[in-house]
């Protein structure tokens, strides 16, 4: 029988020393539902990799060109450009390094495995990563090959944390199709030399959602859902509606990057062309007024907010000209998420840190923005519900907050035990 802990002291997130509230925001019991498997890898790993004779030639063999110099020193430099970063375009490019480091099986499970066990390691208990599996295939390696790969990792990740972090998969499409994407994109023109730009788009993208239920039908129970990345403006998410139906046809939860790169009307489009269950970013959905806003509310949309990359993108100038004021106002879903760990060099305690730091975010306000997280999670119920538990009860064991239950604290005795992975 589980007693009744004493009550614990609320947190003064003010009166803390600046290694406190570090520590207390690492404690947190948090989700990363928003994070590139090719923007988080550790710098040490892509320098180990672009230095391996294998991995070099056979990234030059797919046309992709690697820097002579692999020191960590110089790679850093290039793969986290910081705010100095101009555009979202500008964002993009070390992606096309490290994707070319990745496309064997090994650097795959490598960069999944590692990703995951470094978000465990600060308290992240639930991950969603995401990539685009058609960056990774070439003549020697599938698309479910691609997805295999990465979900090895993630297991593992899973295994040997004891339960600590649950794992999902999210399959991104590219809204926009150029031979430059990677190996694939190159055939699929080489096949079809007289389709136009948009038209080869829409049909990769309804590819990838075939793969991502193909996946998820030979046994990939990782593969939660579906997302529309890469350059927004110009390619609206209606261009990529076969593919979303698709995936919705067969159960898969909807995420849409919009209101990034582009306005409102990407996200309204991501909402009702797409059916997105979520939106990545969001950032510019109030320059046509509070509608959307409001619409997304009471939907329960969720928005997973990279603060730090939106500055980077220079999606928003400032974070002053951030919705995410708004979004805690008006109770909007808006869990906090990385994005790229290495693109934007940052770990989720750091956005933590920075909300709070910008925002001036109460002990509330925090405790809403975790559970946001976890309510949004594509995980199946069963398993949403206990980590939900579980974390409300670790929430007020930290001063954060919140009723005594006895679920909440059997949840987190089992998430404890690392029972989360069988809940
Ligand atoms: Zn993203």
């Amino acid at each position: 029988m589980t007693a009744t802990p004493p009550e614990p002291r609320p947190v003064q997130l003010d009166a803390m020393s600046p290694r406190e509230r570090r520590e207390l925001f690492l404690a947190l019991p948090k989700t990363d539902l928003h994070c590139h498997l090719d923007g988080s890898l550790r710098v040490s790993t892509v320098a180990e990799l672009a230095a391996d004779r294998g991995v070099r030639a056979l990234a030059e063999r797919l046309g992709y060109r690697l820097p002579s110099d692999t020191s960590e020193e110089h790679l850093g430099k290039i793969l986290a450009p910081g705010l100095g970063c101009q555009s979202l375009e500008e964002y993009l490019l070390p992606f096309d390094i490290i994707c070319g480091v990745l496309q064997t099986r090994e650097a795959l499970t490598r960069a999944a495995y590692e990703l995951a066990m470094d978000a465990a390691a600060e308290n992240v208990w639930y991950l969603e990563v995401r990539f685009a599996p058609q960056r990774h295939i070439h003549p020697e390696l599938s698309g479910i090959e691609v997805i295999r790969a990465v979900d090895d990792g993630l297991r593992k990740a899973e295994e040997e944390t004891g339960g600590k972090i649950l794992t999902g998969i999210l399959i991104c499409a590219m809204r926009n199709y150029h031979e430059s994407i990677g190996d694939y994109h190159r055939r699929v023109r080489g096949m079809f030399p007289y389709a136009t730009s948009r038209e080869l788009g829409s049909l990769c993208s309804l590819a990838a959602a075939r793969l991502a239920v193909e996946a998820k039908r030979a046994g990939v129970s990782r593969v939660l859902g579906f997302d529309l990345a890469g350059a927004e403006a110009n390619f609206p998410p209606s261009h990529h509606r076969e593919a979303f139906s698709w995936c919705i046809d067969n159960f898969l939860d909807i995420t849409v990057h919009a209101g990034e790169g582009y306005g409102p009307a990407s996200i309204q489009e991501a909402v009702t062309h797409l059916n997105a269950q979520r939106i990545g970013h969001g950032t510019r959905i109030l320059e046509e007024g509070d509608g959307l806003l409001t619409y997304l509310r009471d939907r329960r949309v969720a928005v997973e907010v990279c603060l730090t990359s939106n500055l980077q993108t220079k999606a928003i100038p400032s974070l002053d000209a951030h919705p995410f004021r708004r979004f805690l106002a008006e109770e909007v879903r808006a869990p906090l998420c990385t994005d790229n760990r290495l693109v934007s060099n940052i770990t989720l305690t750091d956005e933590y840190e920075l909300a709070w730091r910008h925002f001036g975010l109460s002990p509330k306000e925090i405790r809403r923005t975790v559970l946001y997280g976890f309510k949004a999670a594509f995980v199946p119920y069963a398993r949403r519900r206990h980590l939900l538990l579980a974390a409300k009860a670790r929430l007020r064991e930290l001063g954060l907050g919140g009723q005594w239950t006895r679920a909440e604290e059997e949840a987190f005795d089992a998430w404890k035990r690392g029972a989360a992975a069988t809940a």
